[in-house]
């Protein structure tokens, strides 16, 4: 596999959608070189971001509640800090 095929298989690599044969090769040519493991890694952290972002965007209210908790313990627990200065 050269460069151009491996950028044409980057974004169905990284949704996990190539078939075992093409992931096979995609990946013995990542090792071999720099350049498209490079990008690789970039187009996965780039997916993750978006994946965060949607997560967050779709918390259940109750995620936002425990969240909230966990502010109001932590800001709790400062003040006590302070008392024992
Ligand atoms: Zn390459």
């Amino acid at each position: 596999m050269d460069c151009t095929k491996a950028s044409v298989l980057m974004s169905a690599a990284v949704d996990g959608e190539l078939s075992f044969s093409e992931e096979e090769h995609f990946l013995s040519h990542l090792s071999e070189c720099k350049e498209c493991s490079g990008e690789f890694d970039d187009a996965k952290k780039t997916k993750m971001i978006i994946k965060e972002k949607i997560i967050r965007f779709k918390a259940p209210q109750a995620l936002i509640d425990s969240i909230m908790q966990l502010t109001n313990f932590d800001t709790r627990e400062t003040e006590e800090t302070r008392l024992y200065d």
